[in-house]
């Protein structure tokens, strides 16, 4: 846990909001700048700065997270039609927010290649 970390705080319920899914190991919530109809953020529990700094014991998290997010994409009804999973590591993969997350993006075609 990082007092200084931004999605820690969420996480930890220091910063009020909404969980669409939560449990022992992740949380997720909507994106505070949708780029798509449907954008989640799913989050460990855990601090974890970027994929690679994910380890052996991080294995069953790991695939969780991608079971997670199928799982919120059929509950909320975008499953069928499609969806995508995105992790951005390290800043020429775009990431911007030390904490691992994955974006669950939906509701809208998504195009190839990505930007
Ligand atoms: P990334 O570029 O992969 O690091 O993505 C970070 C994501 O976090 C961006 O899509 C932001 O819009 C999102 N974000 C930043 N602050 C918040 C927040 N307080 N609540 C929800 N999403 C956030
Ligand atoms: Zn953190």
């Amino acid at each position: 846990m990082s007092t200084n970390c931004l999605f820690c705080r969420i996480a930890q319920g220091d910063i009020p909001t909404q969980f669409l899914y939560e449990d022992e190991l992740v949380v997720a919530f909507k994106d505070i700048n949708p780029q798509a109809p449907q954008h989640i953020l799913i989050i460990p529990r855990k601090h974890i700065s970027t994929t690679l700094e994910l380890n052996d014991e991080d294995r069953v998290l790991a695939g969780h997270i991608h079971l997670v997010a199928g799982k919120i994409a059929t509950q909320l009804g975008f499953a069928k039609e499609g969806f995508r999973i995105v992790n951005n590591c390290n800043e020429g993969g775009g990431q911007v927010v030390w904490h691992l997350h994955f974006h669950l993006l939906g509701g809208r075609q998504m195009t190839w290649p990505p930007g």
